[in-house]
């Protein structure tokens, strides 16, 4: 069997063409768009490049985008102040601070201090405590389980009893990916098993999935044998192995690979994401739905 790749490069297109429409008929209704702000301390490469690709994207569906940039000399004081004039500022619905920060700032009083309500990478603990209760709480799920999620619908894969075993337990993708699988409702009510580096049978538990989500940060940690055939396989692992020539910029770029051994596996899989490709172009695309459902649950309009 060969399996059916679900491309988040494909969902992306279509989830950002999506938002682009409804800002645009905010527009046209209430006279506002999204206001998205990125806070970016100090001048790291990594963070700079993250940031770019989020204003870029925000621009392109249509928010009003800022990028504030600090040097890396900003004191905490200094930087709870800005992140207070955002939270008190009405033409910014989602607030950003691109991590790490430099080691003189506490991250976790900082992203604490972030309004919940415009907290849209889901990580305050507010929004945390929203998710685990489900329904009607939940206002902004972490963009990457987010994606996920959507990816697994928009496969029409089936989630209503399904086995899913989540490979690691983390805070921003195990255990909330776990989390959302397990509530009530569309994309879900699944039968949840959380595995880490302290289960006794690995292979067993992963085995007996219908929907394997692999997020470990090990390259082929999955091994073929594994996999039950035909389930789905999301492979959430980013893993550098090595360096090559790119022949679209002659530059020196990564070698990634997932946690999943991906050649073998995609001829047991029904379904399963390619690495680079598959999950990695959906957590942008979740944290642009994001700050448009929190201008939308602004305006009353869910
Ligand atoms: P993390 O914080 O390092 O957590 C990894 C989890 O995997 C831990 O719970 C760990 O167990 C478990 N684990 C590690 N090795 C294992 C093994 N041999 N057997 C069983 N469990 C094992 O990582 P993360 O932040 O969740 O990220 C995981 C991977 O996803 C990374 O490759 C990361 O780059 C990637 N990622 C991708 C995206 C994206 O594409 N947008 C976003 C986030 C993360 P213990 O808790 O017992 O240590």
């Amino acid at each position: 069997m060969s399996a059916k790749l679900i491309k988040g490069t494909e969902i992306r297109e279509e989830i950002l063409e999506e938002i682009t429409k409804e800002v645009a008929e905010i527009k046209e209704k209430h006279g506002v768009v999204p206001g998205l702000v990125t806070i970016l301390v100090g001048e790291s490469p990594a963070s700079i490049s993250y940031v770019t690709l989020k204003i870029k994207t925000a621009h392109r569906v249509g928010f009003n985008e800022i990028q504030d940039s600090q040097s890396e000399d900003i004191s905490e004081a200094d930087l709870l102040a800005l992140i207070d004039k955002y939270n008190n500022d009405d033409s910014i619905n989602g607030i950003l601070v691109q991590l790490p920060l430099p080691k003189h700032i506490n991250e976790k009083k900082v992203l604490n201090a972030i309004d919940p309500d415009k907290d849209v990478d889901g990580f305050h603990p507010v929004n945390v405590g929203r998710l685990m209760i489900g329904g009607d709480e939940v206002k902004f799920p972490p963009c990457t389980p987010f994606g996920i999620q959507e990816m697994i619908i928009r496969a029409g894969v089936e989630t209503s009893g399904a086995e899913v075993v989540v490979v690691g337990r983390s805070n921003i993708v195990g255990k909330p990916i776990a989390n959302m699988m397990v509530q009530k409702g569309p994309g879900a009510n699944s039968t949840v098993t959380i595995v880490h580096t302290r289960t006794k049978d690995l292979a067993a538990h992963c085995k007996r999935a219908d929907i394997l989500i692999v997020a470990a940060g090990v390259p082929d940690l999955v091994k073929p044998e594994w996999i039950k055939p035909g389930a789905c396989v999301i492979d959430v692992g980013v893993n550098r192995v090595g360096e090559k020539i790119s022949e679209k910029t002659g530059k020196k770029i990564a070698i990634l690979k997932g946690d999943v051994d991906f050649d073998a596996a995609k001829e047991i899989a029904g379904y399963i994401t390619p690495v680079p490709g598959g999950v990695g172009p959906m957590t942008i695309t979740m944290l642009m739905l994001n700050t448009l459902k929190s201008l939308k649950f602004k305006l009353g309009l869910m």
